[in-house]
């Protein structure tokens, strides 16, 4: 297949941190960035090596470009998918995929109707050491699944404690940057998200934009024929030395995963049953960015799936919706399918 080429909505860290080498290392050619003010397009373009920068829409979705990747701040994913979807394009979309469930499920209808791939830039469910804890549940290493437990409370860095932390910004605040990656790891490994209850505050003294910097929130999965799993997920702005990890309790054994939800690639899985505790072998040697592009393009080509489809995306969004929800009303929220 020719090299995809791609454009980049937003002139962001993402961007420049991972996800151009991760276009790159897949194979991909990028042929510019569109943002909204000309000097950062100018600047970003430059500094990565990109031949076109602008800041109007149109102009950009008229360039010779297959594939958008849209890492803009959240209040924007919306509209700038739907239309370069409208446009023909394939759209990678940085999570939350909108900021409504309609919406993200408007964007999700359009791809479909138009042949198009849209997938959520969630990097963990394609990580190695949650393929592997899939595997293991699939193949009953644990038993039956009775919980689950994630630690991803992590000390946001100086550089990205802007439009996360409010400032008037919609779709800012812990629960729609992390609890969602929470939901897109545990959706697919215990069934259907069904009722969420969270309780959010504000610790950080250096957080005065007015939103939430950590969360905990329980959900409750369904599948058919087996009891109802509870999973437990601590998010967070404000830890500065404590390791993500991933705990899976079954009723034969545990596995437990550290450093499991972290953007590097590295980590462990422990499987303890009556055995004993063991070490399970997982090559974790390849960029979990690269994988999710690498996944993304064999979509494009038709050989293969997204590492978080539309679909994916639209429910780890729904989850994360509930336990905002949930921590402003008090209340248990349920999820509709
Ligand atoms: P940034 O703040 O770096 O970028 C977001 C937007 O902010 C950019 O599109 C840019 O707007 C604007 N911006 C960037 N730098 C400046 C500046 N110096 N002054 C004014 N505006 C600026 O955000 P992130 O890269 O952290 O996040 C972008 C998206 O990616 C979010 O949706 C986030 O949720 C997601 N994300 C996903 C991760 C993952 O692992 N999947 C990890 C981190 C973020 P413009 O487009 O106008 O240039």
């Amino acid at each position: 297949m020719p090299a995809l080429k791609w454009g980049l909505i937003g002139a962001s860290d993402i961007a420049a941190t991972r996800v151009i080498d991760a276009i790159r290392s897949s194979g991909g050619r990028i042929e510019g960035v569109v943002s909204g003010s000309a000097g950062r397009a100018e600047e970003f373009a430059a500094a990565h090596g990109l031949p076109c920068a602008t800041t109007d829409l149109d102009t950009f979705l008229g360039w010779d470009i297959d594939a958008v990747y849209v890492s803009s701040t959240n209040d924007q994913h919306f509209e700038q998918a739907c239309r370069a979807l409208r446009a023909g394009k394939h759209v990678l979309c940085e999570k939350p995929l909108a900021l409504t469930a309609e919406e993200a499920e408007t964007m999700v209808n359009l791809a479909d109707d138009l042949g198009l791939v849209l997938a959520a830039n969630h990097h963990l469910p394609g990580s190695p050491l949650h393929a592997k804890v899939r595997e293991l549940v699939a193949d009953g290493a644990i038993g039956t699944v009775l919980s689950a437990k994630v630690a991803h409370a992590v000390l946001l860095p100086r550089r990205l404690r802007g439009w996360r932390l409010g400032q008037s910004k919609p779709g800012s605040g812990v629960i729609l940057d992390i609890t969602c990656h929470d939901a897109s790891v545990l959706n697919p490994l215990l069934g259907n998200p069904v009722a969420v209850t969270a309780v959010a505050v504000q610790q950080a003294e250096w957080n005065a934009g007015g939103q939430a910097d950590a969360a905990m929130t329980v959900i409750r999965y369904e599948q058919n024929g087996k009891p109802p799993v509870l999973a437990q997920t601590h998010d967070s702005f404000t830890v500065g030395y404590a390791e993500t990890s991933l705990e899976v309790h079954g009723t034969e054994g545990t596995i437990n995963v550290i450093d499991a939800m972290t953007q590097d690639t590295k980590g462990q899985v422990l499987l303890t049953t009556r055995n004993g505790t063991r070490d399970v072998d997982v090559d974790c040697s390849d960029d979990l960015y690269v994988i999710a592009l690498r996944a993304f393009t064999a979509a494009v080509d038709g050989t293969g799936t997204p590492t978080a489809d539309g679909r994916d995306g639209l429910l780890a969004l729904k989850v994360a919706l509930a336990a905002e929800k949930s921590a402003t009303t008090g209340r248990t929220v349920r999820i509709n399918k």
